[in-house]
């Protein structure tokens, strides 16, 4: 099951931010650590019962933009309608329904997507003194809470899973490779679909689960089923100007999240930019499959230097993907685009590689035998043994005998130990610390 999206829309100043901030939930994986990945209040993880999802803040006023506030919720109530599964409005119970309020409300009503309505800074046990005025709203259920005292909280979330599919029902095809295609407007996203689906490659129109949007195409290459998410498509559907970076960020974490690959383009001539840093980052995260893939290779001028430059760009201005493989390629010549195809079908691969705890003990047995790990006040970090305990992407866990003495730098070299050994290209890998005596 694709990873639940939630949507926080409300006006300003209602408290979206303070529950953002509440709920956002800590990794367990300590290879979170690492510098580069752009924070931002976009998105958080939140951890709630056994679910977990991603919440997204709507809000957020750009700061040269002289819209009014109603044209601002609109805006955010459109993009949440579009990428969330659930959506919570929130409104002020202090101040009671706005005109704003109910705008938002009736666009939400017709969209046909549960939406759950925080009534917030309801901080006592004491109804809301408008309480009764947002039933008007008409939203089927409705929580008050108090985001500065964590009151009810979890009663809001206890309503937001409980929309979530049931994990055992809503099994999409697990055979197909599923691509997003990222990047900025104008890279040339949608160029690169159209050059593969160009070939000889068959669209196949109806596979069960998967047809849930109509920008996603599916087809085939001999055996192999491929969908590809689009989010060039989203944006051409949309009526939202795409000036606003904020939200075409936005769209692509949607599409992220239902890929098992994603592919980050970016333009030859223009390089990476803050946008990709942030939805590779988003994609790094989430422990999906990518591959960095430069586009119109075409216009630029090159000499036996070139791509080890452009190579050495990317890797520090994306250091923390330093496991995804770069590609060269031109949709308008067609230049390496067969390689790009099997590049996405290897990472895609890689990403749901298991390997044997046996070999993998070998591997780190011989790591630690290397390179002497650390140690603190005379006590010496002990690595006992791990096991791979996920796919998609592989997940170690690692049994030592205290967190405090493993540093970042000694999982690192124990991760590259790994990727020596086994590959594991183009997929993030992660490690769980677990203490036995
Ligand atoms: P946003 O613009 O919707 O993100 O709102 P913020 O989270 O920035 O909150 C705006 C103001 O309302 C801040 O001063 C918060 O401290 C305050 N606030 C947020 N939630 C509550 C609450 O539950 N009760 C009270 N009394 N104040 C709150
Ligand atoms: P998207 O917005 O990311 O989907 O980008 P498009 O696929 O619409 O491409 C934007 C522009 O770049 C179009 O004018 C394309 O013809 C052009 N373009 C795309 N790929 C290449 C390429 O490899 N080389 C060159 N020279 N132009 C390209």
């Amino acid at each position: 099951m694709a990873k639940q999206v939630v949507a926080v829309v409300g006006r300003p100043n209602v408290g979206k931010s303070t529950l953002f901030n509440r709920v956002a939930g800590k990794r367990i994986s300590i290879v979170e650590d690492h510098p580069g990945v752009t924070r931002d209040r976009i998105y958080a993880e939140v951890e709630w019962l056994n679910y977990n999802f991603t919440l997204i803040d709507t809000g957020g006023i750009e700061p040269e933009s002289k819209e009014t506030i109603l044209s601002q919720m609109r805006r955010q109530a459109e993009i949440a309608i579009e990428t969330a599964n659930v959506i919570i409005f929130m409104v002020d119970g202090r101040e009671g329904l706005t005109g704003t309020d109910r705008e938002v409300a009736s666009m939400l009503r017709k969209a046909n997507k549960p939406v759950i309505l925080a009534i917030n800074k309801v901080d006592t046990k004491e109804h809301s003194p408008y309480y009764y005025d947002f039933f008007e709203l008409g939203m089927e259920s409705m929580v008050e809470t108090s985001a500065t005292a964590a009151y009810n909280i979890g009663d809001l979330l206890d309503e937001v899973v409980k929309h979530f599919p049931n994990p055992d029902e809503n099994q999409e095809e697990d055979d197909v490779i599923k691509v997003a295609i990222i990047g900025k407007p104008n890279v040339g996203k949608s160029s690169i679909i159209n050059k593969i689906l160009g070939e000889d490659r068959v669209i196949v129109s109806d596979i069960a689960g998967t047809t849930r949007d109509a920008i996603d195409t599916p087809f085939t290459d001999g055996e192999d089923h491929y969908l590809l998410i689009d989010t060039a498509g989203i944006r051409r559907k949309s009526k939202i100007k795409e000036n606003i970076e904020r939200y075409s960020v936005i769209r692509s974490f949607t599409a992220v999240e239902r890929a098992d690959v994603c592919l980050l383009v970016i333009d030859a001539e223009e390089g990476v930019t803050e946008q990709d840093k942030k939805i590779a980052g988003y994609s790094h995260e989430n422990g999906k499959g990518m591959i960095i893939v430069v586009n119109k290779w075409d216009l630029i001028e090159k000499d036996t230097h070139t791509m080890n430059k452009f190579t050495k760009e990317i890797r520090t201005e994306l250091a923390y993907l330093h496991y995804a493989p770069i590609i060269f390629i031109s949709a308008l010549t067609g230049q390496r685009m067969n390689k790009l195809l099997e590049t996405i079908k290897f990472v895609s691969n890689q990403n749901a590689m298991r390997v044997p705890t046996g070999t993998l003990n070998e591997i780190i047995g011989e790591a630690v035998l290397l390179n002497q790990p650390p140690s603190d006040k005379g006590k010496r970090l002990k690595v006992f043994y791990g096991t791979q305990a996920a796919v998609k992407p592989p997940t170690f866990v690692l049994f030592i005998n205290d967190k405090e003495l493993m540093h970042f730098s000694y999982l690192r070299y124990i991760e590259n130990q790994i990727r020596e050994n086994f590959g594991f290209e183009g997929t993030p890998i992660r490690f769980m610390l677990r203490e036995k005596d």
